[in-house]
C-alpha cells in the first residue's frame, strides 16, 4: 500500500528501516513481520474519521453562510485524539488528514498520552466580525459535538485562532453537555476559564530551546563530529562561542514574537534577532532588532509589524524595511520559520543561506526542500520536534483541568523544558551517530512507539 498523506513517505521510510531491524517486534518473522507491517501501513496511512460540516452562519450584513469545517481523527491509540482548530481560507481536507497525521505521531514522540486530531474552517478570520467569529466558533462545537469531548477528542488553538475562540468553544460545548466534566474538552483557553498559565508562550519557548539545547549542550559534546563534518551547520555551529550567533524569524505571532523574545533575553547563548517578518514585512537590522519595543508595537497595532519609515521612528525602532519573503533569504545562521506551512519549497529552496532551521510551523519545509537541504549540510530542527512545546502544555491544562489544581508559571516551564529534554536527548546524540537526518530520526521513533502500542493492543494480526 502506499502512504498518501505528504509524511506518508518518511513514514514509510522509518517503516522500511524498522522492517530491516530484526530487534524491533521481534515475535514477528517472515510472513508473519511482513503482514504485521502491512498493518501499520494502513494504519498509520488513514485517519480513523473524517467528519466534514457546514456551518450555517448568519453574518450581520444579513447575509447566510455555509461555511465548510471539518475535524479528522487520525488514530487514538495512545490516548485521546488531540490537535488544534484553524480558521484560514486555504484550510482543505487532505492538509487536515496531513495535520493530524503529523498530531499522532508528534504526541507519541514526546510521551504526551494523546492520538492526533485537527480541525479546520474555511476562512479568513479577518474578514468577519467578532459576533460572527463567535457564532462560527459555537456552530463547530455545535456541529461536531458528538465526537469531541475530554476522553474522546480535545482540540486547542491553531492558526487563526486563540483563547478567545477556545472559551467560546468551551462555553458551547459545556452548554450541549449539561452536568458533564467539560474543563478538559478545549485546551489552550483563557486563564479565568481554566486555561494554563504558560500556554501562550509554550510553542515559542519550546521552539527556542531546541535550538538552544543543541549548540549549547550538544555541539561541545560532539567536537570531533564537526571536525569530521565541514558542513554548513557545521561550520555556523563551531565556532558560535567566539561571536553572536544571527537570527532570522519568520512569523512574529505567538509563536514567532515568543521565540525572539526567548533569544532576545538568552542567556546561554549569545545571539541577535537581525530579521523578523509577518505578513506585511520583513524588518532587518543587522545590529539585532530591538525585540521588546516590536512587541509593544505589534500589541496596540493588532499584532501587525510596522510597516512605514514613519511608524519605526514613532516608535523608536531602528530597522530597514524589506519584502515579507527576504526573511527567508538571508545570510543568518539561524532560520526559525514560524508562519504557515510550504513557506521553502523546491523552487525557492535554492536561495536559502541559513545554516540551521528550526521549524515553528508545522511543515513549513517540504520534503524535497528538506532533502536538498539536508544534503547541503543544513540542520532542520523539525517540526515534530520543535514545536510540540504547545500540545505538551495543552497536557498539563487537561491534567490541571481533571485535578481542579494549578501549577504555577515557573512550574509549567520546568514541566515542558524537562519534557522536550527527555525527547531530545533520545534525538540529538543519534544525530551524530545516525546517516539520517533530524526528521527521519523523530520518524524512527515515533513509529517504533507507536507500533509496540498498537502490537500490545492486538492491532497489528
Ligand atoms: N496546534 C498546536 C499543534 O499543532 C497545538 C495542539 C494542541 O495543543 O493540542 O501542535
Amino acid at each position: 500500500m502506499k502512504l498518501a498523506s505528504k509524511y506518508g513517505e518518511v513514514v514509510q521510510e522509518s517503516l522500511n528501516a524498522l522492517l530491516e531491524d530484526e530487534s524491533f517486534l521481534p515475535n514477528f518473522k517472515e510472513e508473519e513481520r511482513k503482514k504485521a507491517f502491512t498493518s501499520l501501513e494502513s494504519i498509520l496511512s488513514t485517519p480513523n474519521q473524517i467528519q466534514k460540516s457546514f456551518l450555517r452562519v448568519p453574518l450581520e450584513n444579513g447575509k447566510v453562510l455555509r461555511i465548510p469545517a471539518f475535524r479528522v481523527q487520525h488514530n487514538n491509540a495512545v490516548g485521546p485524539y488531540k490537535g488544534g482548530i484553524r480558521f484560514h481560507e486555504t484550510v482543505r481536507e487532505d492538509e487536515v488528514i496531513n495535520l493530524a497525521t503529523l498530531m499522532t505521531l508528534k504526541n507519541t514522540l514526546h510521551d504526551v498520552p494523546f492520538g492526533g486530531g485537527k480541525g479546520g474552517v474555511v476562512i479568513n478570520p479577518r474578514e468577519f466580525t467578532e459576533k460572527e467569529l463567535h457564532t462560527i466558533s459555537k456552530k463547530y462545537v455545535h456541529n461536531f459535538s458528538d465526537i469531541l469531548g475530554p476522553d474522546k477528542d480535545i482540540p486547542a488553538p491553531d492558526v487563526g485562532t486563540g483563547e478567545r475562540e477556545m472559551d467560546w468553544m468551551m462555553g458551547e460545548y459545556k452548554s450541549i453537555h449539561p452536568g458533564r466534566p467539560y474543563r478538559g474538552s478545549f485546551t489552550g483557553k483563557s486563564q479565568v476559564n481554566g486555561g494554563s498559565l504558560g500556554r501562550r508562550e509554550a510553542t515559542g519557548k519550546g521552539v527556542y530551546y531546541t535550538l538552544r539545547y543543541m549548540l549549547h549542550n550538544f555541539v561541545n559534546e560532539n567536537e570531533e563530529w564537526f571536525k569530521k563534518n565541514e558542513n554548513r551547520f557545521a561550520k555556523t555551529a563551531l565556532n558560535h562561542t567566539n561571536r553572536q550567533l544571527t537570527v532570522g524569524i519568520q512569523g512574529f505571532g505567538n509563536v514567532g514574537s515568543v521565540a525572539a523574545l526567548e533569544s532576545y533575553t538568552c542567556n546561554y547563548l549569545d545571539t541577535k534577532v537581525v530579521a523578523v517578518s509577518d505578513r506585511n514585512v520583513t524588518l532587518y537590522n543587522e545590529e539585532g532588532l530591538d525585540i521588546k519595543a516590536l512587541i509593544e508595537f505589534t500589541s496596540q497595532h493588532e499584532g501587525d509589524l510596522p510597516t512605514t519609515d514613519e511608524a519605526l521612528s514613532q516608535s523608536n525602532i531602528k530597522a530597514e524595511i524589506q519584502d515579507r519573503e527576504d526573511v527567508l533569504y538571508l545570510d543568518t545562521d539561524v532560520l526559525i520559520l514560524a508562519a504557515l506551512e510550504e513557506q521553502i519549497r523546491e523552487d525557492n529552496v535554492d536561495k536559502v543561506k541559513a545554516r540551521m532551521i528550526v521549524e515553528g510551523a508545522n511543515g513549513p519545509v517540504t520534503l524535497e526542500a528538506d532533502r536538498k537541504l539536508s544534503d547541503d549540510g543544513v540542520l532542520i530542527i523539525p517540526d515534530i520536534l520543535a514545536n510540540a512545546g504547545g500540545v505538551i502544555v495543552s497536557y498539563f491544562e487537561w491534567l490541571q483541568g481533571r485535578e481542579t489544581q494549578f501549577y504555577s508559571e515557573e512550574e509549567v516551564f520546568t514541566m515542558l523544558f524537562k519534557k522536550m529534554k527527555e525527547t531530545m536527548d533520545n534525538i540529538y546524540p543519534q544525530f551524530f551517530s545516525d546517516p539520517f537526518p533530524l526528521r527521519q530520526n523523530c520518524y524512527i521513533h515515533s513509529v517504533m512507539k507507536l507500533s509496540n502500542i498498537l502490537y500490545r493492543h492486538g492491532k497489528l494480526y
